[in-house]
């Protein structure tokens, strides 16, 4: 066994003892795995020299896209001053301090506080902690229940998928946890029946309010969501959900929570969803874009109201990583916030590349099996459906959509498929003409299936 193995035997090596997550493996040492080596601005390329647009930008998190060498110097820079220091016990160091600041700049006048993670998931179950830990500070210890939503997604730790709302989740290792309970999600083509979008989505909201009338408002703690749901199919919410969300939470004084770990550091054209949505969380969690995935770290924006009490009545909130804002990873994150802003990328989406993408991307609609084509700054969907006219599903959603995204796979570009909607989530600086490859191969691929399905 040699430590470095040719390129030709690591497919060998990773079916022998490489455990991938989300993957069947019996099918995916069957397959074969696609080693990826090298990415450049919104391309990436595998170990056969192919090259594909990565419409999803690695998992949602490569906003800067491939290949900034200004990241990989600034945290070479760190790593020779000071590799590692930790957060505990009376210090920092000078990126994670200064990636504090620079963050809670970005998050509007009430976040004036960040707690450090490694991931999103981290932060999930950090903050589900300090919702419990503040309403037990300020007197209300019964406060307690997280309401989240079903086909949400919050990460893969205990917490982070108990209040993920995804079934297949639940089903494995005996979740949720207790305090942990779901209502509907904005998901109008699916679920909407005859309903206008609006109406619907007043409709969802009020499931909130249901749900805390059931269960007592003194023993809720907080409603999380995300701004756009990603993972469960970038389901954009009627413009009358948000609102109406927040108005609850408010009148029932409970913890409003956004999952900011996609929609954060620009994807939907501001620097975080809920501006996007005009409302002003409690909480709220981050990562992804944070570091645009060049190393892992994520945190929780912690508002005044929760700060102040944390601060002054907690005294020690007995939570915390080894590597809690680490300062390798604070030192690409605070350089990848300097090519945001230098470049202008949050602007750039909201003015330029999104409505772009959306005027291209939309144009799919047009398609015999696409019952719906939608966007928000650069997050995308395609909605798969039988019969646009009624909008009647396949009745095997998961085969018809991977079908699309092997296709598309075949042909150089990376979608998603999360049943049988297809999701794209390009890198900030794509381009015009990148936009439209991505828009001619998904065409490409729709055609290709349709025309199989029919024969
Ligand atoms: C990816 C994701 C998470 C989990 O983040 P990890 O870094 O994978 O732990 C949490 N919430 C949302 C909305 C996500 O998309």
């Amino acid at each position: 066994m040699s430590d470095t193995p040719s390129r030709s035997n690591l497919a060998a090596v990773d079916a022998a003892h490489h455990l991938h997550p989300f993957t069947n493996m019996k099918k995916l040492n069957a397959d074969g795995t696609r080693i990826i080596q090298r990415g450049e601005g919104a391309h990436i390329f595998d170990s056969n020299g192919k090259k594909y647009l990565d419409g999803f930008a690695g998992l949602w998190c490569v906003n800067i896209g491939y290949g900034r060498t200004e990241i990989a110097e600034a945290a070479m820079r760190q790593m020779n001053e000071l590799p590692y220091y930790n957060t505990f016990f009376g210090t920092t160091t000078t990126p994670t301090t200064l990636l504090s600041e620079k963050v809670c700049a970005r998050a509007g006048p009430h976040f004036n506080h960040v707690f450090f993670t490694n991931s999103g998931s981290e932060a999930s179950d950090t903050w589900f902690r300090m919702a419990r830990v503040y309403w037990a500070a300020v007197g209300q210890p019964a406060k307690k229940t997280v309401i989240a939503r079903r086909n949400g997604y919050h990460g893969s730790t205990v917490a982070g998928a108990s209040m993920g709302g995804m079934k297949y989740m639940h089903e494995q290792g005996d979740l949720p946890i207790q305090g942990v309970v779901h209502i509907g999600q904005p998901y109008w083509y699916a679920e909407g029946g005859d309903l206008s979008p609006e109406e619907f989505g007043l409709k969802v909201a009020r499931e909130l309010e249901e749900k805390i009338d059931e269960l007592g408002e003194d023993n809720v703690a907080a409603f999380v969501a995300e701004p756009v749901q990603g993972a469960g199919g970038v389901i954009i919410p009627p413009s009358t959900y948000w609102p109406e969300i927040a108005r609850i939470c408010k009148a029932r004084n409970i913890l409003l929570v956004s999952d900011e770990v996609i929609c954060g550091f620009g994807r939907l054209g501001s620097w975080f969803g809920f501006q996007h949505f005009g409302v002003e969380p409690d909480l709220a969690p981050i990562a992804k874009g944070l570091s645009s995935g060049y190393l892992p770290i994520g945190g929780v924006l912690v508002s005044d109201r929760i700060a102040d009490v944390f601060i002054n009545e907690v005294g020690e909130f007995n939570h915390g990583f080894t590597y809690s804002g680490h300062p390798v990873c604070a030192a690409a994150a605070i350089e990848n916030l300097r090519i945001i802003e230098e470049e202008r990328l949050v602007e750039r989406v909201r003015d330029d590349i999104g409505p772009y993408f959306a005027k291209a991307w939309g144009s799919l609609a047009d398609h015999d099996m696409v019952g719906e084509a939608v966007s928000v700054g650069l997050m995308g969907a395609l909605q798969l459906a039988a019969d646009k006219s009624t909008r009647r599903r396949f009745e095997k959603p998961d085969a018809v959509g991977s079908a699309v995204r092997n296709h598309a796979l075949a042909n150089g570009l990376v979608l998603r498929a999360t049943g049988d909607r297809m999701l794209a989530s390009p890198p900030l600086i794509i381009s015009h003409e990148e936009v439209d490859t991505m828009v001619r191969i998904a065409r490409q691929a729709l055609d290709a299936v349709w025309a199989d399905m029919r024969s």
